[in-house]
């Protein structure tokens, strides 16, 4: 399949920022000091297709800290190179109903995981990177969400600055997992990579080629590169599918019918499977951190669109 007609995706698109951009509901993020800085007013939308097109509209070119949503990238780059059977072994790969930050998660799951959409399931993910040391492993996330990417990301130092001094939370999760055996790494190093990647810099363009990539069974649509196989994209989709969204994982399906995933930064991925990429940036989130007129674009653009991978036709 592929999708709707150039015209019709276009005007789409156009209508759906149209209608969205006077929402005011949600808040931006406050809990990493650095967040609330952020313009409520931002948003804009992109989408590529897994055969290179590319649409976009408002702020499109405005960069943001990608926060959550490195998640799924760094998942599929350690599934890629450990294989999915450990992964899941080592990972946990079920959705937890918890918000992101979650303590719980952990302490009821019987094998003390929790999932990669997670914190601690993508601090544990981050344990696993490979890398002599701990500045090896974050090039390795660095290059490989660049590669997602089609060119080379950096780091808002003044975010990840921020986050570092009041990580308390993370750094704790880190800690009660490798009291379970469910870090593999030194704990404070895997949430400081975790940061890191947290801190990366992205557009909304960006944000859908590293969309369409995972649309594209892990091959960029614009560099043509292969950046994951196609097993490890397919198990990537399966977890953004149940827990991208957090607690809202299972109303975003019902409503949208695509794999997605959010960060407090404000950006949401949309893959659309076999078809192309969509991502939203607007920092205002509702009370699960996704963000509100991200949530309502992707919705209707998947209406609109005809994307929902449940409908017969
Ligand atoms: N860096 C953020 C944190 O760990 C990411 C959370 C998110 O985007 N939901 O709290």
């Amino acid at each position: 399949g592929s999708l709707p007609d150039p015209g019709l995706v276009r005007r789409l698109l156009d209508e759906a920022h149209r209608r969205f951009a006077p929402v005011q509901d949600g808040a931006v993020a406050n809990y990493i000091p650095a967040l609330a800085a952020a313009d409520p007013d931002r948003f804009g939308l992109a989408i590529v297709s897994a055969t290179g097109e590319r649409y976009a509209v408002g702020d499109a070119r405005h960069p943001f800290t990608i926060q959550s949503v490195s998640k799924p990238f760094v998942f599929a780059l350690v599934a890629n190179a450990l294989g999915h059977e450990e992964v899941k072994q080592l990972l946990g790969v079920n959705n937890s109903g918890l918000p992101f930050d979650s303590v719980i998660a952990v302490e009821l799951n019987p094998g003390r995981t929790a999932n990669p959409m997670v914190n601690a399931g993508a601090i544990a993910t981050t344990s696993l990177v490979p890398g002599a040391d701990a500045a090896a492993k974050w090039e390795f996330v660095r290059a490989g969400l660049s590669r997602f990417a089609g060119r080379e990301l950096a780091m808002d130092d003044e975010v990840y600055e921020s986050e570092s001094r009041t990580n308390d939370r993370n750094e704790g999760i880190a800690r009660l997992l490798k009291g379970y055996g469910r870090i593999y790494s030194d704990p404070l190093e895997a949430t400081d990579v975790y940061t890191r990647q947290c801190s990366l810099l992205v557009t909304t363009e960006d944000l859908a080629v590293m969309s369409a990539t995972l649309a594209d069974g892990g091959v960029n649509p614009i560099t043509r590169e292969r950046v994951i196989d196609a097993d490890s994209c397919k198990r990537t989709l399966a977890v953004l599918a149940t827990a991208g969204m957090y607690e809202r994982s299972g109303e975003w399906l019902y409503e949208v019918g695509l794999p997605a995933k959010s960060g407090v930064g404000g950006g949401i991925i949309t893959v659309i499977p076999g078809k192309g990429g969509l991502a939203s940036y607007s920092p205002l989130l509702d009370d699960a951190g996704n963000s509100v007129r991200g949530t309502l674009a992707t919705a209707f653009l998947s209406t609109t669109l005809g994307l929902n991978v449940f409908a017969s036709a």
